[in-house]
């Protein structure tokens, strides 16, 4: 009698190396069907986010070609594609890595249920973060809401050593029927967008391990100084990969801790900020409501501006704010923005514009590759003032001395500002190809006025937020 195979059901954790829920299913000694099911929760990613996915499926998919296995890619609501594959195959059942965001944890549990009730194996595993939102508790046994308090609460915290990838999967007898992926169209919504951020990413294993190595071997040293200047090199990049999973954050986090041991200056600031996205996790698993509403309810009565003219210039980079435009045309051309990017156009778009954050969230969940649901909606209601730990209402970014402190030679705006410089570099001229042709925008256009003047701005939000009795 031939073993009954399991099925590993990939979502965001497209990667052998260092999988919980793999080194789980090798002990059980069964022959493994890896399986990725488009339904309806992929489906509706946005624009970049899918696209990325598709080349994220592509390069997984022969990854485990090279290991002897395959990738079966199947359409449809998740339990039903599940149960047909164990149908067609005798599976004894299914494993998958946990995610955490409301609409996955509410389809996997439903999933979980039914197939234990068919009295199949159901098992959900740990593999995207360092520690599971339950396990860090304060003292009183709640949750954190500050970062400092989190940070001291993991720093210490053991963290299981990353276990190497398989060389290869045992394969089944037969394998199921696979769809094809380039029927999926994942791509289909990024239109001529998709060639120019192409040049940018580095998708799968082997270069997310090359960018941790990258990384490690030089930047860590300037990290904590360097890593808020745009136009310098001091990241890691590695935001792209941990969102699909292709590296798992253990094996950074024991790379980062090796380094800091061996001395390497900026190395415990990485962590930290690795600790900033297992923040972001524990807080949208203990308040899911911060990935919808106002993480602070008295901020309800803020008088947010809805979607229209003053939101699609800041879409467009035509504010006339030229580190608010650099950043959202960095985001266009490369399909990330620098972190202080980040800073600078949801403080504008927020507090100058007072738009409501839950647009530019849905805008960055469209257009970054590297989008988290956790980290974007953290983000966005840290910089509105909304959010937990979130920056005092009254703090305020001035894109105009923030450009002078961290862009003093012009080179993050000359980079991306094609209106800037007599003769625009590759990537200014790159965003004019990579925006939607109804835009009409054109590199001979002249660069606009500002939109807003920053101390009126300023004031606006201010009295705005005084009116309603807002603390920090
Ligand atoms: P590095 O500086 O090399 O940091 C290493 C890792 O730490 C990152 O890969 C990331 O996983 C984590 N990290 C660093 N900073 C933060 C942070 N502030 N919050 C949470 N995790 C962090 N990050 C995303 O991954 N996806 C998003 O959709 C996203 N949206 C954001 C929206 C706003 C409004 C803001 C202010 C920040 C957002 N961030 C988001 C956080 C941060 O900007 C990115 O993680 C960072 O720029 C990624 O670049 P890197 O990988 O080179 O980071």
């Amino acid at each position: 009698m031939t073993t009954a195979p399991l099925l590993l059901w990939f979502r965001r954790d497209l990667r052998l190396d260092d999988l919980p829920m793999l080194t789980a299913a090798l002990a059980t000694g069964r022959p493994l069907i890896p399986v990725f099911v488009l339904d309806a929760e992929t489906e509706a990613l946005g624009a970049a986010p899918k696209w990325r996915l598709g080349l994220g499926i592509g390069a997984f998919a022969a990854r485990l070609v090279a290991a002897g296995s395959r990738l079966v890619l199947r359409r449809g609501a998740a339990l039903p594609v599940l149960q047909a594959l164990v149908a067609e195959t005798g599976a004894a059942g299914v494993m998958w890595s946990r995610l955490y965001d409301p609409a996955s944890r509410k389809r996997d549990e439903a999933v979980k249920a039914e197939l234990r009730a068919q009295g199949l194996l159901a098992e959900s595993h740990a593999g995207h973060l360092l520690h599971e939102p339950w396990t860090v508790e304060t003292g009183t046994g709640g949750f954190y809401r500050v970062y400092t308090p989190y940070w001291k609460a993991v720093r210490g915290r053991p963290v299981a050593e990353a276990v190497a990838a398989p060389a290869a999967l045992p394969a089944p007898e037969v394998w199921p029927a696979s769809e094809a992926l380039e029927a999926w169209r994942l791509g289909a919504a990024m239109n001529r967008g998709a060639a120019i951020v192409a040049r940018h990413v580095q998708v799968g294993e082997a270069p997310a391990l090359s960018r941790l190595q990258r990384f490690l071997d030089g930047p860590v040293k300037e990290y904590r100084e360097a890593r808020d200047f745009p136009a310098v090199d001091a990241c890691s990049g590695l935001s792209e990969n941990l969102a699909y999973g292709e590296i798992g954050p253990r094996r950074i986090w024991h790379a980062g801790w090796a380094a800091m041991e061996r001395g390497a200056a900026g190395a415990e600031h990485f962590l930290k900020e690795l600790v900033w996205r297992e923040f972001s996790y524990h807080l949208m698993f203990h308040t899911p409501e911060i990935t919808t509403r106002n993480w602070k309810p008295e901020w309800d009565a803020f008088p947010w501006q809805g979607d229209g003219e003053a939101a699609e210039r800041w879409r467009r980079g035509m504010t006339g704010e030229p580190f608010v435009d650099a950043a959202m045309r960095e985001m266009y051309v490369t399909g990330r923005m620098h972190n202080r990017g980040r800073m600078i156009v949801a403080s504008y778009l927020t507090k100058h514009l007072m738009t409501d954050w839950r647009i530019g969230q849905a805008w960055f969940e469209d257009c970054l590759v590297d989008w988290d649901p956790a980290a974007n909606a953290m983000g966005w209601q840290w910089a509105a003032g909304s959010g937990p730990d979130a920056a005092p209402y009254f703090r305020i970014f001035n894109p105009a001395t923030q450009v002078e402190k961290f862009d003093g030679g012009a080179a993050y705006r000359k980079r991306f500002i094609a209106e800037l410089s007599r003769q625009a570099g590759a990537e200014a001229l790159a965003f004019f190809d990579a925006v939607p042709r109804s835009w009409g925008l054109s590199a001979a256009q002249r660069y606009p006025m500002p939109m807003v003047d920053l101390a009126e701005g300023r004031e606006r939000a201010l009295a705005a937020y005084a009116n309603r009795g807002l603390q920090a």
